[in-house]
């Protein structure tokens, strides 16, 4: 299971009730910051979430309004707070930009009070546990290098404590030895394979997150049976020529994509203040009904539909 909390849901500007780009994916006591808009820092206090296992950031692409906020969290880092280490994952110009803010803006000839690594992806996995994986995809946008993200979780066989009691198999480590795939014998001598207590295999939540894009065509495959899309929703279809002009969706676009792609759940965010959230829920609701647009501090969890 995921959980993703939004911290920024406006597009290109804040307004009085959204902030920038930011949003946090959890799993167990893994946290990714994706994107940092301006103000990020002030978000993330306010949500409750603290700074600690806040070591990862995922930038989807390297406008302004998605990172600026990396300035000031260093800087608090600077004095304030301290985190073990940072590492910030994106594309090869997206992580460029970032350098320059970083090294050129907030340290200048400083060392960074942490171990500070900018670590350059392409599309693909780069990042993977015993029970989870996160792997980038191109999306287009206006610029190079632009990515999105699936967390996915690995596909399991359930444990069956039914089936585990009705053979007489004890609580404790025969369990785990069980689920970790290992045959055990009983104290009676009776031997119990995994194929016993562990039902058909079940695949893992899937929670992919879009950043600012430009079309849809290209993400179809990635989004298949998602549990949750995230993506963005600058422009109503009365402006689809704006927004095709700027490299951004309407509402329309990403329910359509939703869909197509037979995803679960739709969440639309960036978020343009020249529009009512109503209308833009409207819109989307009208081709793909199960769609919520995000607020600040809004958080949703995700997990395996079957
Ligand atoms: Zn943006
Ligand atoms: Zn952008």
């Amino acid at each position: 299971m995921f959980e993703i909390l939004f911290l920024g849901t406006s597009a290109s500007a804040p307004s009085a009730k959204r902030g920038l780009s930011a949003q946090v994916v959890k799993h167990d006591e893994f946290r990714f910051l994706i994107d940092c808009g301006e103000g990020t820092q002030r978000q993330i206090l306010q949500s409750g979430l603290g700074f600690k296992n806040l070591t990862r950031i995922l930038l989807t692409h390297g406008h302004l309004d998605h990172i600026l906020g990396l300035g000031g969290l260093l800087s608090t880092f600077l004095r304030w707070e301290a985190v073990d280490k940072l590492e910030i994952y994106g594309g090869r110009s997206t992580l460029d930009r970032v350098h320059d803010l970083l090294y050129g803006v907030v340290l200048r000839g400083n060392q960074p009070p942490m171990p500070l690594h900018l670590n350059e992806i392409k599309p693909g996995p780069f990042f993977e546990t015993d029970d989870f994986t996160v792997t980038a995809f191109p999306v287009s946008h206006r610029g190079p290098d632009c990515l999105g993200f699936v967390f996915e979780g690995r596909a399991r066989r359930p444990f069956l404590p039914e089936k585990a009691d009705e053979l007489g198999v004890p609580f404790g480590p025969e369990r785990r030895d069980l689920v970790a795939g290992r045959e055990i014998t009983l104290g009676d001598g009776k031997r119990i394979t995994p194929d016993d207590v562990l039902g058909p295999l079940r695949k893992g939540a899937k929670l992919v997150v879009v950043g600012d894009a430009g079309k849809t065509e290209n993400l179809l495959e990635v989004s298949k049976d998602a549990d949750t899309l995230v993506i963005e929703s600058t422009y109503l279809d009365e402006e689809a020529e704006m927004a095709s002009q700027f490299h951004h969706l309407t509402a329309r676009q990403g329910a359509e994509l939703a869909v197509n792609a037979g995803v679960k759940k739709l969440i639309l965010t960036h978020i343009s203040r020249r529009y009512r959230e109503k209308d833009v829920l409207k819109e989307a609701q009208a081709i793909f009904p199960n769609t919520a647009v995000a607020r600040d501090f809004d958080s949703f969890q995700i997990k395996r539909e079957e």
